[in-house]
């Protein structure tokens, strides 16, 4: 399917427009040089970057890009569009692009457009109709108007979203981003995506952009799942409006910015924690999506069965010593530790939490987050909190010796210190801390306890994980529960080491890794992977589930 396009993008498009321009006398050199800039940093549309930044009225320009594609300007009073052609490709991207088919002859369309360099736009029409299309520029006030007209739909309203505070910027290139940024379509992208993040119950919104479009993923249960893809132009505006909501510089766009924004869905507040990355397609963001209502901040609920929920009760209660939850990221072990603390909290007790950052409120703790920019790391907050006279201590992390020596003292002065190490096993949590220094007797005299674990994703109850939902005549249509993915939720499988005397002496003696694993499999310890193997069992899970999150070889080689 070609368009009279198709050779416009092998000779450079924009920067032959802009020739023309500048040989037409129509634009200088360096407002032509401005136009380029502006289009690569920003990758908005041609007509919106010429017109916003004033260099030429919206109908002179209409008029020359006519001249240079060959054609003649379009009479905008004699618009009929073409029915047909709107419903096939719908108000919503013609809205997007700024385009409108109108009726013509039956072999070709005829696109009205408003940046004939948009030419991913008129290859999608081309591809869809099967037809050659032809374009014709007009204004973008002209187009959206004539679209607005079309769409019967209601634009959806801002939905709660805070729009924050609009800072003005120096740089006036980057002001007019503010108001694409706060255009209709815009404005309903941003708040659908995370109201559709937060119905099929997403941690992460991922905002790809790639050379021709604007990627959209979720991560549910673990794993990234593909949405519909949003048109390229979306990209700026997007970017900006979550800027914006998130109180960030939007005039950044070389450096990466972390922020946070809170946003209305259904009534209930959803906290989300932005992440923007500059990629060489533009910025790439991640909307990491804190649902408090969507966090079982119970041991049960996690997916611990009775006499493992007594074990961690246990531990929770010790006085002083130190209670550690590993696993790689994403496999639920700080909720683990809320769970567990959220349980002794009382009036009698002075909980604090250090957190990278702090993911969830906890009634009654003190908490407070690390900011290592200002020299506030975990060590340093673990040793400001010492002199807070605390009884329980959640520190986010132990990344370094330093940390870990805190924490023994802490724990050594009648302290209860729970924190999280990044280790595959249970066992391999000792290793580590001897690996980074800290002194065996010590740490055997501290040590109280270690949950390692990993999040399976469970298999689905209505269809027992068969993804297929079977009616009474024996036929079978996809499960509403699991949509077709045989999965519903997820939940913990688990090793949990009680550090009883015995384990204890041979920790502080130095003994092996190996001997100490020994020691606790004799006293009823369970690995993981027989943990992992019973839920397969159980029908809970599936052997693929488990062969894909728990790592098999490293479980025994402590
Ligand atoms: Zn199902």
């Amino acid at each position: 399917m070609t368009s009279q396009f198709a050779s416009l993008a092998e000779k450079g498009g924009l920067h032959d427009c802009l020739s023309y321009l500048v040989s037409a006398k129509v634009l200088d050199v360096i407002s032509s040089d401005r136009i380029q800039a502006a289009s690569v940093n920003s990758s908005q549309p041609l007509d919106v970057i010429v017109t916003e930044l004033g260099l030429m009225r919206d109908l002179d320009l209409v008029d020359a890009l006519n001249k240079f594609l060959g054609v003649s300007d379009f009479d905008t009073a004699k618009i009929v569009s073409d029915s047909v052609l709107i419903e096939q490709l719908g108000v919503a991207f013609l809205q997007a692009e700024s385009i409108l088919p109108i009726k013509t002859s039956d072999e070709l369309v005829c696109l009205l457009i408003a940046d004939p360099m948009n030419i991913s736009a008129v290859n999608t029409v081309a591809f869809a109709v099967e037809k050659p299309v032809h374009v014709r520029v007009v204004s973008r006030s002209v187009l959206s108007t004539e679209i607005e007209a079309l769409s019967q739909t209601d634009i959806l309203e801002d939905d709660g979203l805070d729009r924050g505070q609009t800072s003005s910027s120096p740089d006036d290139d980057i002001g007019r981003l503010q108001d694409i940024a706060s255009e209709a379509p815009v404005i309903q992208f941003v708040a659908r995506t995370i109201q559709d993040a937060v119905k099929y119950k997403a941690t992460d919104i991922h905002l790809e952009p790639t050379p021709d479009a604007l990627v959209v993923r979720f991560r549910i249960d673990g794993l990234l799942t593909e949405m519909p893809i949003a048109p390229k132009a979306m990209h700026a505006g997007v970017v900006t409006r979550i800027k914006v909501l998130s109180r960030l510089n939007i005039a950044e766009r070389r450096q990466p910015q972390d922020g946070r924004m809170r946003v209305a869905v259904r009534g209930d507040n959803i906290d989300l924690r932005i992440s923007i990355l500059p990629t060489i397609n533009g910025e790439s963001v991640v909307l990491r999506v804190l649902d408090k209502s969507n966090i079982p901040l119970d041991l049960d609920a996690l997916g611990f069965e009775l006499k493992a929920q007594r074990q961690l009760d246990e531990l929770a209660a010790r006085p002083n010593g130190i209670v550690l939850a590993t696993g790689p990221t994403g496999s639920g072990k700080t909720t683990t530790l809320y769970a567990m603390l959220r349980k002794i909290m009382s009036p009698q007790l002075k909980v604090f939490t250090i957190e990278d950052p702090v993911e969830y409120k906890l009634d009654g703790a003190v908490q407070m987050q690390v900011n290592p920019e200002i020299g506030l790391g975990f060590a340093d907050a673990l040793r400001s909190v010492l002199r807070q006279d605390p009884d329980v201590i959640l520190v986010g992390e132990i990344r370094d010796k330093e940390t870990a020596e805190i924490a023994i003292r802490a724990s050594l002065t009648g302290h209860l210190v729970f924190s999280t190490l990044h280790t595959n096993s249970a066992m391999e949590a000792i290793t580590r801390l001897r690996d980074m220094g800290v002194d065996s007797f010590l740490l055997g005299a501290t040590l109280r306890g270690i949950v390692a674990q990993r999040l399976l994703r469970r298999s689905c109850c209505s269809c027992q994980g068969t993804g297929i939902e079977v009616e009474q005549e024996g036929e079978g249509k996809t499960c509403t529960e699991c949509t077709g993915s045989g999965f519903n939720g997820r939940r913990v499988t688990y090793e949990i080491a009680s550090i009883s005397q015995e384990l204890s002496e041979g920790i502080s003696s130095g003994e092996n890794t190996s001997v100490v694993f020994s020691k606790a499999v004799k006293n009823g310890f369970l690995p993981m992977i027989t943990h992992a193997g019973s839920l397969v069992v159980e029908g809970k899970t599936t052997m693929s589930e488990v062969k894909r999150v728990v790592d098999i070889e490293t479980q025994y080689d402590a």
